[in-house]
């Protein structure tokens, strides 16, 4: 461990705000005043107006330790989502913890296609079967069953942690979504259900990138959510050749996919033979990133 940093000397808001950040650009930190803010508004438990009306006011020297043992975490590349226990995902705050994936701006993507073409397909009041694989935080399948109550909205997750966590934020965002522990749709064979969506968001880097990974992941995320085997398909590959089993004859399958995956990814959707159409969605960087397959 590191010795506590001595900050005895920071008497004011606007003190601990200049300090803070000034040792978190040292550190690295490419927004330090920005995480400075979020660290200083954590430790007070004030949101950004009561925090920018009070750069004057004094700080208790308690908070300010606090406030260094923070700075300190944050040095060893401890994501700040984790540090502070939530980050926001389709405008829903959702508790992470070091158990589950943070949930990505690029996953908004995948929900909100999930979200458009369930709408062109059968229109928003159908009641539809949703089961959304690797449940994570519970980022997807919260979202879709808070977005359309009328659905039913399933999960699978290997995880425990994961399952438990995800219970925590449906039980927060009052969503109705049903929790199965186990291996990708194994669960769902096993009851013998059938989908009108299937979505998932697997882990997808092959495994030896992962260790290429910035540290802020690779330290502190968990590597079953982000390991995707040799080539990163494994999970695409299994979902693919169980969706003749999975599938009503009427479906829309929606995954996201890492960089360069794209293009395997929708050849695997032709491959599983009950496919009809492809698409692919790119995310704000031009990275093609989510791709739908749609059974007619
Ligand atoms: N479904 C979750 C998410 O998108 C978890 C994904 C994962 O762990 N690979 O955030």
């Amino acid at each position: 461990m590191h010795t506590p940093l001595d900050w005895s000397d920071v008497t004011t808001i606007r003190e601990a705000l200049t300090r803070a950040s000034s040792f978190l650009r040292e550190q690295g930190a490419k927004d330090s005043l920005f995480e400075a803010e979020l660290l200083i508004r954590h430790s007070l438990g004030w949101d950004r107006t009561r925090f920018l009306t009070s750069m004057n006011d004094s700080i208790n020297p308690q908070v300010v330790q606090q406030l260094a043992a923070l700075c300190q975490r944050r040095a060893t590349h401890e994501p700040l989502q984790y540090m502070m226990g939530t980050q926001e995902f389709y405008g829903r705050p959702f508790v992470v913890r070091p158990g589950v994936l943070i949930p990505r701006p690029e996953t908004e993507i995948l929900v909100e296609q999930v979200l458009l073409r369930a709408s062109a397909l059968w229109g928003e009041d159908e009641a539809l079967f949703a089961a959304d694989i690797g449940t994570g935080s519970g980022a997807i399948c919260i979202t879709l069953a808070c977005e359309r109550p009328q659905w039913q909205v399933a999960t699978v997750d290997l995880s425990s942690d994961a399952t438990r966590i995800a219970k925590e934020n449906a039980d927060r965002l009052g969503a109705q979504v049903r929790f199965m522990q186990g291996d990708l749709v194994q669960p769902l064979l096993e009851t013998g259900e059938k989908v009108d969506i299937l979505v998932s968001n697997p882990p997808y880097i092959p495994s030896s990138d992962v260790e290429e990974l910035d540290e802020e992941v690779r330290l502190y995320e968990p590597r079953l959510a982000l390991d995707g085997g040799q080539d990163g398909l494994i999970c695409y590959r299994r979902l693919c050749e169980a969706l003749p089993e999975l599938l009503k004859p009427k479906a829309l399958v929606a995954f996201e996919v890492g960089i360069h995956q794209a293009g395997d990814v929708a050849e695997m959707l032709h491959q599983s033979g009950v496919i009809d159409e492809v698409d692919i969605v790119c995310d704000l960087a031009g990275i093609e990133r989510v791709v739908l397959g749609t059974r007619k």
